[in-house]
Parts: structure tokens; sequence; C-alpha cells
């Protein structure tokens, strides 16, 4: 009898139980729409699982469709960062289908187990009101930090010969990549990299025992449209990278994609400048710039060219290095 009461005790309280003290006339319309669904699904673990995969998949795929129009209208061609190769649509379906299946069998068991783990840290989850404004973008600037850090590094490591030939080569499939092909890796890559992603939120709860998950999916969302947005292929006037310098960008990622060298954190460019990682996108660039108006087309063509041929070579190299060293 008694083992039945400490089991009953153990039990997961349900979202009424929660709320029972909750005083609903002081909320605004976010947050009583957020106890709504808390409310509303009963189980908090269900909602929050479900709440993060539903936002995953619209912000992920509402980021992609943009690009995907832009890339099915000629006249954006003239900022494409790699003219000679504009995504098909099979290609683009090719890769949806690979990228939702993994969204199905690797990445929604990660998210749902992300809550209990998250809440073993502290995570405020269902709790109302939720922070202010202020708060929530100051954390997402130092989770940006972090994993653009966590990134710079991991990703480095993945162009080791072994882990590239095995896990990273999926990712560099595409060597002038589109929006859609931002989550198109390795399922042990989606882990490996997600971990920085994930990593920063988990260690600042941990720490500071203060972090509510709406900060986390504010971090998230502009996750991921960093991660399209690099993927893009294209260049634009007014793309961010032209408004604040040290931001990465299509034009720094997809010279990455292109020359399998260089270029290897997410969000900023002040590690890759700070360690010299991006001595050949820089030597790249220069030479673009240098080409006289008149015949720019033509020379940038053949400068493309090359560092797709130097870029190849590399990738060789990578690989080669690793079967060598097996025989
Ligand atoms: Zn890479
Ligand atoms: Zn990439």
């Amino acid at each position: 009898m008694s083992s039945f009461n400490a089991t009953a005790a153990a039990h997961h309280p349900t979202a009424a139980e929660l709320y029972a003290n909750t005083d609903f006339s002081s909320l605004n319309w976010l947050e009583a729409n957020w106890a709504a669904w808390y409310l509303w699904m009963g189980d908090p673990v269900l909602a929050t699982g479900v709440m993060s995969f539903i936002l995953h998949e619209v912000m992920y795929f509402g980021r992609c469709i943009p690009w995907i129009i832009i890339d099915a209208i000629p006249y954006f061609r003239k900022w494409k960062l790699q003219p000679n190769k504009v995504p098909t649509a099979k290609e683009q379906w090719e890769c949806t289908k690979l990228v939702l299946f993994s969204h199905f069998t690797i990445e929604l068991p990660q998210i749902w187990f992300f809550h209990p783990l998250a809440e073993a840290c502290g995570l405020a989850t269902w709790q109302v009101p939720l922070p202010p404004l202020k708060v929530i973008l100051g954390q997402t600037l130092l989770f940006m930090i972090f994993e653009d850090a966590f990134h710079y590094v991991a990703h480095q490591a993945l162009h080791y010969g072994p882990l590239y030939r095995h896990i990273h080569k999926m990712h560099h499939k595409y060597s002038a990549p589109f929006g859609l092909a931002a989550e198109y890796a390795h399922p042990a890559e989606v882990l490996i990299l997600g971990t920085g992603t994930i990593g920063g939120p988990l260690l600042y709860c941990y720490l500071t025992g203060n972090l509510h998950i709406i900060a986390v999916y504010v971090w998230v969302t502009l996750r991921l449209f960093q991660a399209v947005d690099a993927h893009s292929g294209y260049d634009f006037p007014w793309s961010l990278q032209h408004i604040i310098p040290f931001w990465s960008g299509a034009d720094h990622h997809d010279f990455h994609h292109m020359a399998f060298t260089n270029c290897y954190s997410t969000s900023f460019r002040w590690l890759d400048f700070m360690f010299g990682t991006d001595d050949k996108y820089r030597a790249y660039k220069k030479r673009v710039a240098a080409v006289p108006k008149a015949d720019r087309a033509k020379v940038e063509q053949a400068i493309l060219e090359q560092a797709e041929r130097e870029g190849i070579a590399a990738e060789k190299e990578a690989e080669g290095r690793w079967m060598a060293g097996k025989k």
C-alpha cells in the first residue's frame, strides 16, 4: 500500500495541477495562449515536445520557401554566388525527402528527450508569466556566441580525414548549396553540431537556474534562419553581412561548400579571421574585386572554376590522407 502511495506521489503532474495557483487575469495575450496550450494538451511533456517539433518544422521549411521561389526566378540570378549551379526542382525534392526523414527519425526523439533533460537543468517550460523581451534577446546573443565558437571547433574536427569521410562528406554533397540543404547531413553530424545549439541554453540554465524555454525557441528560430540563409547561395546588396561586417552570411559559407576548406564558423566571421582560416576566401574575394567591370563575368567565371578545381583537390586530399593512413 505504501509503495502504491509513493508511486502516486511521484506521478507527473497534469497541466491543470501545475496552474492551480496561477492568476490568469494578470497574463498578456501570449502568456494566456501559452498556458491554454499546456492546459489543452494536459500532459506538459507532450505539450513541450509537440510544440518544439512543430516550431522546428514551420520555421525551417517556412524559411526555405522564399529561397525556392527565388531559385525559380531568373531575375535573381545576378546575385547568385555560383550562377552556373542553380538547383533543379528534382534536386530540391530529393534533398527535402531526406531532411524530412531525418527530422522524423532522428530529431523527433532528440526533441522529445530534451524536456526531461531541460527540466533536470531547471528550465522553465509551462510557467507563466514569460520573461521580458530584453532578457530573452540578451540570452539569445550569448547562445549565438557560444554556438559559433563550438561550431568553429567541431566543424574543423569534422574535416579531419576519417570524420570527414564517414560523417561530414554527406553535408558537402552540394558544392553550390541551397536553403533546403542546410540540414542535409549525417545523423551523427546532426547530433554533434546540434550540441552547440542546445548546449549553450542547457549550460546557462544549469549555471543560473534562470531560463525559460521561450528564449530557447527564439534562439533556435534565429539559428534556423541563419543556417538556411547561409546555404541560400545568394548574396544581395541588402544581405545582413553588408550591414553588419562581422556577420558570416551566405557569402562566407557558400565559399566553404565550393572550396571544401576555410570559413568554418556559423554566425560570425571573427574566429575564422583571428585564426587565419579565411585566407583562401579572402584571396578569392580580392581576385574577384580586382577584375575590371567590363570583363567581370568572364574572368569571375574563370576564378570560380579554378576555386572549384582546387576545392575538389582539397576534398580528395582529406579523404586520401585517411585512406593512406589505413593501409
Ligand atoms: Zn564543412
Ligand atoms: Zn553547409
